[in-house]
């Protein structure tokens, strides 16, 4: 046998050990929570007739009705349904315990001295890239004020000083191919289909979606500063249409997700410690997506060993695979110089987990 057909058996070989193991069945979204910004004593950005609080209430209960209309099985879950004040810890806590499968949050925007500006932006966790990105987190992350004890709560975290936000450094987001999705679902609706200007997806280090464990966005649905966009955000009109929009980036999102299984695909130029395996193992997250990339790509040029995993609708590749995290952590810095928003994912019986999670259970 050449070696070509040596890889290609081996390809086979791993392609079919892997679906024969095949997890559990279908993966279904049960549980959404909507998150209603603000609340209470907090009214959010303050427009000239109108408060945040309000406009993003509404917006959440319009968007909770549309998805029990069109998904009567889909169980909606809403932080707020009154005008009070919810702790921010306590909103992705809500998602938690609920075992929700999605975690919107919804926020409107505004700036000072700036009526200009106009536009709805999404938010998923990660590194601000910009100065208006911090910007939003730190405002949004600064209602953690107006509780007592604050400092204690979150860790002493101060959201109004950049160099608190180093924090987020060392996180990753085990849900982020999912959250972009869902964040590139809705501003794709905002601007094809309700007519809005989309700021896009963006990233920031936002306190409400770092500590939700399922994919999660911050929807910022518009300017409160800005005249125009006030009037149509207080309309019953603009909050239907936003409203309507989240739920079809919804019901794409959904559609997209569970047209996969929740079966890991693993594929691998050649055989290494797999996956799938009852070991916790470590590798590098190189690149993602939501069409399959060729392993002899250009992008994956001189990375070594390619593994491919399908999860949840969503291409994972990565390298460096191993069981021990000391290894993955100095290949990391080699993998860093070629592609510098690598991360290291770590797996279990072919589910990704959490670096945390895997050290606990290497431990026990
Ligand atoms: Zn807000």
């Amino acid at each position: 046998m050449n070696r070509v057909s040596v890889f290609l058996m081996v390809l086979v070989l791993c392609t079919n050990s892997f679906f024969s193991k095949g997890q559990n069945s279908e993966y279904k979204i049960n549980t959404i929570v909507i998150d209603a910004g603000h609340g209470g004593k907090d009214p959010g950005a303050i427009g000239k007739h109108s408060y945040e609080k309000n406009i993003v209430l509404s917006i959440a209960l319009k968007t909770g009705n549309y998805i029990k209309e069109n998904f009567p099985d889909i169980k909606v879950v809403y932080t707020r349904d009154t005008d009070v004040f919810i702790p921010l810890q306590e909103r992705p806590e809500i998602a938690n315990r609920c075992k929700a499968d999605l975690f919107i949050s919804i926020h409107a925007n505004s700036l000072k001295n700036n009526t200009r500006t106009y536009g709805t932006e999404t938010f998923i966790l990660g590194l601000h890239k910009s100065e208006d990105n911090l910007a939003v987190a730190m405002k949004e992350n600064s209602v953690m004020l107006y509780e007592d004890d604050y400092s204690n709560k979150y860790e002493g975290f101060n959201p109004k000083d950049p160099a608190s936000y180093i924090i987020f450094n060392l996180m990753h987001s085990l849900h982020i191919d999912n959250s972009t999705s869902m964040a590139q679902h809705t501003e794709y609706q905002f601007k094809s289909r309700v007519g809005r200007q989309s700021r896009g997806v963006k990233a920031a280090e936002l306190w409400v979606l770092r500590k939700a464990s399922m994919p999660s966005v911050l929807i910022e649905v518009g300017f409160i500063s800005n005249p125009k966009e006030e009037k149509f955000l207080l309309s019953e009109k603009g909050q239907d249409y936003m409203a309507s929009g989240i739920f079809r980036a919804f019901r794409s999102y959904k559609e997209e997700i569970e047209r996969h299984s929740s079966r890991t695909l693993v594929i691998k130029k050649t055989e290494v410690a797999d996956t799938n395996s009852d070991e916790v193992c470590f590798c590098i997250q190189v690149k993602s997506s939501s069409k399959r990339i060729p392993l002899n790509s250009k992008v994956f040029e001189g990375l070594g060993t390619i593994e491919e995993h399908l999860i949840n609708g969503v291409y994972k590749y990565s390298v460096g695979h191993s069981t021990n995290l000391k290894t993955v952590i100095n290949k990391k810095r080699e993998i860093k110089r070629r592609v510098s928003d690598c991360f290291i994912v770590a797996y279990y019986k072919g589910n990704p987990i959490s670096i945390k999670e895997a050290k606990n259970i290497q431990k026990s």
